[in-house]
């Protein structure tokens, strides 16, 4: 079934398909893209794990490494019992690092995850969900705030641990913006653009939020990689970058 949110078409796509830059069309080509990889790829389940701190202790750990090197941490961390930000807070930091080293960067990461397990005991007395329960921007800023957690990881946290609308850019979603060219070359400038790009012609749903970014970096690992495999794409038609491609083919 898809999302009630991404029914809500505020225009409905003229055929043929225009060209995405036009600024009156994004909404509509935003919703038809979430559309066509929901129908491709179904729903994605996302946050993987149990909750607001697994998805807090994910989102770090996972900072420029693979999914399954950061489910190997993750074990790490709960045969050490160490499943927690307290007891992360409580863990000595070289100890801490020897634990999640599958996950690469061990050493950084285990001093950003004992900042923020500290940050939270100093400024909320531990209480994740009253820290959590703050409204979007002001939590958004605070996480900034934090060592170690940068504008993805901080949206990763709003939206997946949260439950607030702030839509995660990271670089499967802006090589699949730039390829399809949706809004000219705006949001290929900087985090914050491509997060506009959203921000500004999206309902602020976070379930559509979430299900579109789950969904956007599942069709960058089928279909959009590196070198993309544009026959059959879900979005051959939207995508100036697949047009192209097909027609020197
Ligand atoms: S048509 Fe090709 S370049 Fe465009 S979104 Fe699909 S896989 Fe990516």
């Amino acid at each position: 079934m898809i999302p009630l949110a991404a029914r809500r078409r505020t225009k409905k796509l003229k055929s043929p398909v225009q060209t995405p830059s036009d600024p009156a069309d994004l909404p509509a080509i935003l919703l038809e893209v979430h559309q066509r990889l929901y129908q491709s790829y179904g729903p994605q389940g996302w946050w993987p794990g149990d909750g607001p701190a697994d998805v807090i202790i994910g989102a770090i750990l996972t900072q420029a490494a693979t999914w399954s090197n950061v489910e190997m941490a993750i074990a790490n961390l709960k045969q050490a019992g160490c499943w927690s930000l307290e007891a992360i807070d409580n863990q000595p930091e070289e100890v801490l690092a020897e634990i999640i080293r599958p996950s690469g960067y061990f050493n950084a990461k285990a001093r950003k995850l004992k900042a923020f397990a500290r940050h939270l005991q100093v400024n909320h007395a531990g209480d994740l969900d009253k820290m959590l329960s703050q409204e979007t921007g002001p939590l958004r800023d605070e996480l900034l705030s934090i060592h170690g957690i940068g504008p993805e990881t901080a949206d990763d946290i709003v939206l997946y641990a949260a439950g607030k609308p702030s839509f995660v850019i990271d670089s499967y979603t802006r090589r699949i913006v730039q390829r399809l060219g949706i809004g000219g070359e705006e949001p290929s400038k900087s985090y914050d653009s491509c997060q506009a790009l959203f921000h500004d012609n999206l309902p602020a749903d976070a379930p559509l939020f979430n299900e579109y970014h789950a969904l956007l970096d599942r069709h960058a690992k089928e279909a959009c990689a590196k070198t993309p495999r544009c026959h059959g794409c879900c979005l051959l038609d939207l995508c100036d970058t697949g047009k192209q491609a097909l027609a020197s083919d």
